[in-house]
């Protein structure tokens, strides 16, 4: 566990750790809160006080970025390779893939959320969509909460962006009964097909944020690129107060 300026971040040792994580957690009675960061939901939770209190209070929040690593690297003298980083856009592959897992999906536009859907289930065989909700629907909590319960779900995963979808989270939580939780920002959208991931080799040289970029070349993607420099000057300087815990 480690803290950069107070987020507090996983690092998990392993794909098998994870996949252990996950298992663990659904197979209690218990619902865990979990989030995928990387430097843009950091940059936040550094300006929005509630962002950071809300990192504060989930299970883990898994790094989902080379920056949040190259920052510990360079302050904790770690080597932590692109390998440790554990994106919410593979979220699947941590699941125990011998078992029938039941997994709701909120968020995106009604194509992307169905053909989303469609996507997961001819891929992951051991995954069955629950239900599903696009994220525009005019419909109160109260029914979104009931239309979750109802399809006894397992997980339930909230695109809706930051803080949007973790607003939404901390208001409705106590109401739903799955066992993990968490928010996913765009990955409805990744796994719609709609969006690419990445290639490989731009994965690995930490260019990934460049392919996004290229694909979505909007104001508001180019804005929040651009808050990325200054992260990254930071990183240079060894401006991050970083603890490490057990
Ligand atoms: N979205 C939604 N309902 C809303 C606002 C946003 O379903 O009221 C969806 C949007 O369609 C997109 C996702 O939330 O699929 C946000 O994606 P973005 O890449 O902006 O999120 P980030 O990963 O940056 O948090």
């Amino acid at each position: 566990m480690y803290s950069i300026n107070k987020m507090p971040c996983t690092v998990p040792a392993s794909h098998d750790e994870i996949q252990r994580y996950f298992e663990n957690a659904l197979s209690q009675n218990e619902q865990h809160i979990i989030s995928f960061v990387n430097p843009e939901i950091f940059l936040q939770a550094e300006k929005n006080p509630f962002m950071m209190w809300y990192l504060q209070q989930t299970e883990h929040n898994f790094i989902d970025g080379n920056g949040l690593l190259l920052a510990i690297n360079r302050l904790c003298k770690t080597k932590f390779s692109t390998q440790d980083r554990y994106a919410g856009t593979d979220f699947f592959s941590y699941l125990p893939q011998d078992r029938e897992i039941l997994v709701f999906l909120y968020g995106a536009n009604e194509e992307n959320n169905a053909k989303a859907a469609e996507n997961i289930t001819k891929k992951f065989k051991n995954i069955r969509i629950s239900g599903r909700l696009n994220g525009y629907e005019n419909k109160s909590d109260d029914e979104i909460v009931s239309i979750i319960n109802t399809s006894s779900t397992d997980i339930v995963i909230v695109c809706l962006g930051a803080p949007k979808q973790e607003c939404w989270i901390l208001k409705n939580k106590d109401r739903l009964n799955a066992k993990v939780i968490f928010g996913n920002g765009g990955a409805i959208d990744f796994w719609s097909g709609k969006i690419k991931r990445a290639p490989k080799f731009m994965i690995q040289h930490r260019l990934e944020w460049l392919y996004r970029l290229g694909q979505d070349f909007s104001f508001k993607r180019i804005m929040r690129q651009m808050s990325l420099f200054p992260f990254a000057w930071r990183i240079l300087r060894k401006k991050f107060l970083i603890e490490r815990g057990k």
